[in-house]
């Protein structure tokens, strides 16, 4: 089915061109949608119809989709329409050493967190949201202008490396049928340059062979080389789970501090979600706030880049170094190999923190058709919260306990696994991954367990 779908020439492109009238509706359905109360936005957020599909709903489901079946989103993503076909007409340069080290998807992915949502608050006000999608659509028609092929997906889309470090743990994978008949291809259509810039059946203008794919994390599944490929050679099929993680993967330093920065923002997310253990990760930050004056928004950037990169930095390089000093084992070896031991338990609390995410705007939907720019139903909630019909959260709490303890418990088991099936490390590098583990987990687990159950 699967195949079919990708093999057919209209079919994703359709899609493509779907996902870009719904976000053109969505930018429109946020636009002037503001408020400069904070309080009040919090409640706009989520009765704002656009902005609740966006943060609840299409992001965390994003997160999910790559998590179980890897980069389907690409497949149907409006903005690779967009920069692939300004790339056709434009100047198709060739990306330089800065593009393709993969820092610019990182620091534009810091960027977002730090700045946009935890300074400016784009995911609060709708206005600022639709801004956000211009400013994202308008990135990607500059580059697909100026740089060849699909250079905004391959090195600047900011959820690049997310996308591509948890499609390593999905139960799909696109490879080639045969390698055989590959070797005996004199075409290449999947790879020839005189396809590039096809409009449907493109060669791969990822920078991939679709013979030589040995993991998941490049391939955006966007369908093009089932297309091109003359030898009907490719094929998307089921494999594993987290098979990649069991393979010698090396990343680069970009992915590596895209993951620490993403593992400071899961941690502050599930830990955030209860007001105890809010209070606790809060505790440097207001210190620092307080100690410095800091005033405004400004105390989010505070608290993001400390949350986000430099105690995760910290909890990272004391790991790394503990491995150097007594596995001997290089820093860099050390750093890759933790973020493939402690992706699956990152990847398990994002996915919680989806579903926490989804589930607890239920009672909105009430009132998003009825009043889809929000404000008058947000005015009304916001002298009455009772308003709000909250009693589906209390049917379906025993699921979510269920499905936290769940998740927590089988990123830890994966976790465990992957260090008893790593032939790379020594043996007391495995006892200090499993003391990382531990911490790591265990700063989740309290907190799930606390929180839901006491
Ligand atoms: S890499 Fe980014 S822009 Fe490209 S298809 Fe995927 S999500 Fe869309
Ligand atoms: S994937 Fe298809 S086009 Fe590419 S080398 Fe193999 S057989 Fe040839
Ligand atoms: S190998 Fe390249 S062309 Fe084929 S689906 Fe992946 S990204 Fe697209």
């Amino acid at each position: 089915m699967i195949n079919k779908i990708f093999k057919n020439r209209f079919f994703l492109f359709l899609l493509q061109v779907l996902t870009l009238i719904i976000f053109v509706f969505i930018i429109y359905g946020a636009i002037g949608v503001t408020t400069s109360d904070k309080g009040f936005a919090k409640i706009l957020r989520n009765t704002n119809f656009a902005n609740l599909i966006v943060w609840s709903y299409w992001w965390p489901l994003i997160i999910v989709s790559a998590i179980i079946f890897g980069r389907f989103w690409c497949s149907i993503c409006p903005v690779e329409l967009i920069t692939s076909f300004f790339s056709k007409i434009g100047f198709r340069k060739k990306p330089n050493k800065l593009l393709k080290s993969g820092w610019i998807i990182t620091f534009f992915y810091g960027l977002i967190l730090i700045l946009g949502i935890h300074t400016l608050t784009i995911h609060r006000i709708p206005e600022y949201m639709a801004f956000y999608m211009i400013f994202l659509f308008l990135v990607a028609f500059i580059v697909g202008l100026i740089w060849e092929k699909r250079t905004f997906c391959t090195y600047v889309c900011p959820i690049g490396h997310l996308l591509g470090l948890y499609s390593l743990l999905s139960f799909k994978k696109l490879r080639v049928k045969d390698k055989y008949v590959c070797k005996n291809c004199k075409t290449k259509d999947c790879i020839s340059k005189s396809n590039h810039y096809n409009f449907i059946g493109r060669s791969c203008t990822s920078e991939l062979y679709p013979a030589s794919i040995s993991n998941n994390k490049n391939c955006i599944l966007c369908g093009q080389c089932h297309k091109s490929c003359t030898k009907d050679n490719i094929v998307i099929k089921k494999r594993i789970f987290a098979e990649d993680l069991f393979t010698d993967l090396k990343l680069s330093w970009a992915e590596i501090s895209f993951f620490l920065i993403v593992s400071g923002f899961v941690i502050y997310e599930i830990l955030s979600e209860w007001e105890v253990s809010k209070g606790v990760v809060m505790v440097v930050p207001n210190f620092i706030n307080n100690y410095f004056n800091i005033e405004n928004s400004f105390k989010g950037t505070v608290k993001a880049i400390l949350l986000f990169i430099i105690i995760p930095t910290l909890f990272y390089l004391f790991i790394a170094f503990a491995k150097k000093i007594f596995a001997k084992e290089s820093i860099k070896h050390s750093f890759n190999q933790l973020v493939i031991i402690l992706l699956p338990i990152t990847a398990s609390m994002h996915l919680l923190k989806a579903l926490l995410k989804t589930s607890s705007r239920i009672p909105y939907w009430e009132f998003v058709f009825s009043d889809p720019k929000g404000i008058k139903t947000a005015q009304l909630i916001s002298k009455n919260p009772m308003f709000l019909d909250k009693n589906i959260l209390e049917l379906i709490s025993p699921f979510i306990d269920f499905t936290a303890i769940l998740l927590s418990v089988g990123g830890i088991i994966l976790s465990f696994l992957i260090i008893r099936k790593k032939k790379s490390i020594n043996n007391i590098s495995k006892i200090i991954s499993v003391f990382a583990v531990i911490i790591y987990s265990g700063i989740f687990l309290i907190t799930v367990i606390a929180w839901r159950f006491f």
